[in-house]
Formats: C-alpha cells, sequence, structure tokens
C-alpha cells in the first residue's frame, strides 16, 4: 500500500460545511459512467423519496416490460407508478421502429409529468441511450427539465450522458466501471442485477 499523504492524512481543521446552503423545491440527478451501479442509486433514492410520501414516477426506457425486475415487483407494491417501455435490449429487438416509438410514447408521458407536476420523484431510466440514438430530442429533454414544475426532482441515468443534460442537472456522478463480474464470465444476477 502507497503510504499516505501527510497532507491529506491530517484531520480537517475547518468544516467542510458551508454555512450559506439554500433550499430549492427540487434538484436534477443524472447518473452515468460505464460501470454497475446507476439504475440502483436511481431506485435508493426511490426509496427515501418514498418514505417521505412522495409519489414517484419510474420509467424505463430500454428495459422489456415482459419480465419484471425485482426493483419494479418491489417498487410497484410500495406505490411506484412504473412504466417499463421498449421490447428488451436493442440487440434481441425485430423491430428497432417499434423500439423507438415506445420511448417516444414514454417520453411524452415523462413531459407531460414534467409539466403538470403531478409527482415529486420522476425517474427516468436508462433514457440517455434513447438520446443519444436520436430517437428523442436530446434539445427537448433538456428543455423540458428545465422548465419542469418547480415540484419535480428528476433522476436520470444512462451511460454516455450528453452535455446539455450534463449541464443542467445539479449533482452528476459517473460510475466507474473498475471491475464487472460480467468481464469474467459470470451471469447477470438475479436479485442483484435484476
Ligand atoms: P444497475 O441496474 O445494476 O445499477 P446500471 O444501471 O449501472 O446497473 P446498465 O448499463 O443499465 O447499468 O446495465 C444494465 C445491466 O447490465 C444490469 O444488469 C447491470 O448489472 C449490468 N451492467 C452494468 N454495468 C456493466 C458493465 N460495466 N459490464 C457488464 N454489465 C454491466
Ligand atoms: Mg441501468
Amino acid at each position: 500500500m502507497p503510504e499516505a499523504d501527510p497532507e491529506s492524512a491530517t484531520p480537517p481543521i475547518e468544516s467542510p460545511i458551508q454555512t450559506e446552503l439554500r433550499r430549492v423545491p427540487s434538484i436534477v440527478i443524472v447518473n452515468t459512467g460505464d460501470g454497475k451501479g446507476k439504475s440502483t442509486a436511481a431506485f435508493g433514492i426511490a426509496l427515501r423519496a418514498l418514505g417521505r410520501g412522495w409519489r414517484v414516477r419510474v420509467i424505463q426506457f430500454l428495459k422489456s416490460g415482459e419480465w419484471k425486475t425485482g426493483e419494479e415487483e418491489m417498487l410497484t407494491r410500495l406505490g411506484v407508478e412504473w412504466w417499463s417501455t421498449g421490447d428488451g435490449f436493442t440487440w434481441d429487438s425485430t423491430d428497432m421502429e417499434s423500439s423507438k416509438r415506445l420511448a417516444v410514447t414514454a417520453w411524452h408521458s415523462a413531459a407531460e409529468t414534467l409539466h403538470t407536476g403531478s409527482h415529486e420523484l420522476l425517474i427516468l431510466d436508462e433514457i440517455t441511450y434513447a438520446m443519444t440514438w436520436g430517437w428523442i430530442s436530446t434539445d427537448e429533454v433538456v428543455a423540458a427539465i428545465a422548465n419542469r414544475a418547480n415540484i419535480v426532482n428528476v433522476v436520470a441515468t444512462g451511460r454516455d450522458a450528453p452535455t446539455a443534460l450534463i449541464d443542467i442537472a445539479d449533482t452528476v456522478t459517473t460510475m466507474a466501471d473498475t471491475k464487472h463480474a460480467y468481464r469474467s464470465g459470470i451471469a447477470a444476477k438475479r436479485g442483484i442485477d435484476y
């Protein structure tokens, strides 16, 4: 192990907490990067929000609605309104046009939530792919989030988040792929990955 840097090993003397923090009605979070944890971190926020009595809506832009994931099973039981779109992963898709249409429909519904303020938390899971592939307009998504009803907190997930989305976000986390079980030949695990 490398030796500890004496400077960073010293306990901080001044409080890192800012004294003049402001409160805002809602924030925008982006979970991006190649590592695992983007969607699970979003669902962790869903749990916190539910604990505070918030109305929570999840819209998945890629995942299949045919098989229910553990998170959908549990969060719908807890009262989350869940919309799963797409007909599986794109490489399984026989009809790309249909995947696109489903993503567009999901986006229109998301835009309505942003506009009307029907929920305190809106999770746009895997939305970056729909933007990157040109299925939905990045400009339109960014504008709708920026002009949202002010009670709607937004969490957007997916790799390669467009710069315009990162620019309007308050918190952006880029998950780093240090290691992934998949690369050593371990299959996705029920209860862990879905
Ligand atoms: P999770 O849903 O586990 O938080 P994620 O949202 O960060 O993952 P996605 O790109 O949405 O990542 O991944 C979808 C699926 O692929 C999940 O089952 C996830 O465990 C798996 N996965 C995530 N990152 C990687 C990776 N770097 N290599 C291989 N598989 C991955
Ligand atoms: Mg994900």
